[in-house]
């Protein structure tokens, strides 16, 4: 805080919150590190826009991260919540809610045949792939640089030097045996998979991949990629599983394996699937998920799985986004929001590259789009940076990192994108005339 000014509410809480709580986040990008400045602490949100503990307004291109395609405190999905909570917030049973949500998943995904609910998921993906290991008789999993899959220790690992190398750890606390049944290849590159698999004849259990690549920025998959793991996966005998914790029910209400026609054995769901409330789910062929505790030996439980508040915001959030239009809505917000993106820094002769599929979308401080984690390397973190804080600055709130998408709703209606564009106009505008001098705003 610059001498003299007085501390806003946010930063007054932020110094309480770093007493008592690492970094004073609870998740780790909350913290602003990567754009500088003080984390705002949010007190309400409508629609598209987020309200802060000062009472500054901020249209909201975060959105939770991506839980929310309805928007914030949508009518229906709050109704829903308050309706369950009256009944019992958790019972600790099996619910009639739970059946029907996980008949609504099997409608919606094929592929997921069964399916287990969770909380997060970080679970969801943890379960799938103790489920494949249980399945296949074999430890080795096979994931990309750059994908986030939660932060159980198998994927806390990143790439090391090359397609073959096997993984360290990227964070300490993660056990070195661990580390190394996790190989790590290239998004993108369906080569590099096939030839980690032919370097570990005594097998692979799983390729885990995000279809579209949603953790290094908007990453889409290349034409025919994820067809390419699919016949990978046969060969080698493992199981392909697809985390569609951002994708699914984003990129289609199908997710992307509906959009790309690509069939994984097993399938990560989380975020849209609880409508803003903790609830994920794994799932897939059913003689896979058969051996799942109690109908089999692959233990996995939850005391507050399926959890009653939980499933009726998804329900109430499937329920809107099934309805005919819906994923046109949320690809035309995306198209006008890029395209604003896009006008404005061409307008500033800001080097951007704006990748959008839906209602996902980056802006990359780079002149192209990349395809994996190399190429994301590229992007200008200082002007980011700058562009986040001149965003905030008139309203707009970015997620907090260079290395994230951008989450659109049904409530980023044609008049707030307006409001996006003279803000980007004027944020790219101070971009180009920052001084570049690496360090942030
Ligand atoms: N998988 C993907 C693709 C994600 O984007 C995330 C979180 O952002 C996770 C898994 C972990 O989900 P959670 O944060 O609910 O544990």
């Amino acid at each position: 805080m610059a001498r003299g000014l007085a501390a806003s509410q946010s930063q007054r809480l932020f110094e309480r919150a770093c007493a008592r709580i690492p970094g004073g986040v609870n998740s780790p990008v909350r913290a602003f590190q990567a754009v500088g400045g003080s984390p705002r602490f949010m007190d309400r949100a409508q629609g598209p826009y987020l309200w802060d503990v000062d009472g500054r307004r901020y249209l909201d291109l975060c959105m939770s991260w991506g839980p929310l395609p309805l928007g914030h405190a949508d009518a229906a999905v709050v109704e829903a919540v308050c309706r369950a909570a009256a009944r019992g917030t958790s019972f600790g049973t099996a619910t009639a809610g739970e059946v029907e949500l996980a008949e609504r998943i099997a409608e919606a995904l094929p592929s997921v045949e069964s399916v287990r609910l969770v909380s997060s998921g970080t679970e969801a993906v943890m379960s799938a792939v103790r489920l494949a290991r249980a399945c296949t008789g074999r430890s080795r999993v096979i994931k990309c640089a750059g994908a986030y899959h939660g932060h159980a220790d198998a994927f806390l690992v990143q790439a090391g030097s090359g397609a073959l190398t096997g993984g360290v750890p990227s964070s300490p606390g993660v056990p070195e045996a661990v580390a190394a049944d996790t190989l790590i290849c290239p998004y993108n590159d369906a080569a590099a998979v096939e030839a980690l698999c032919a370097a570990h004849p005594d097998g692979v259990a799983a390729i885990v991949v995000e279809p579209v690549a949603g953790n290094m920025g908007l990453v889409p998959p290349r034409d025919g990629y994820l067809r390419a793991l699919r016949r990978v996966a046969d060969g080698a005998g493992a199981l392909l599983i697809f985390d569609e914790v951002i994708t699914g029910f984003r990129v289609g209400y199908g997710g992307a394996q509906q959009r790309y026609g690509v069939r994984p054995d097993l399938t990560c769901l989380g975020k849209i699937l609880g409508g803003g409330l903790p609830l994920a789910a794994y799932g897939g062929r059913s003689d896979w998920m058969r051996q799942v505790a109690p109908s089999g030996p692959v233990y996995q439980a939850g005391t507050l799985s399926g959890n009653p508040l939980a499933v009726a915001a998804g329900l109430a959030t499937l329920e809107r986004l099934r309805q005919p239009g819906s994923y046109e809505s949320l690809e035309a917000g995306g198209q006008a929001a890029a395209q604003a993106l896009d006008q404005a820094a061409a307008v500033a002769g800001v080097p951007c590259a704006v990748v959008q599929l839906g209602s996902l979308l980056t802006p990359f401080l780079c002149p192209s789009p990349p395809a994996d984690l190399d190429g994301v390397q590229a992007v200008d973190r200082a002007a980011y940076a700058r562009l986040f804080q001149e965003m905030l600055a008139r309203g707009v709130y970015l997620p907090p990192s260079p290395f994230e998408c951008c989450f659109l709703s049904l409530a980023h209606g044609p008049s707030v994108l307006e409001e996006l564009a003279a803000a980007a106009a004027g944020a790219f505008a101070a971009v180009a005339t920052a001084p570049r001098d690496g360090g942030r705003p």
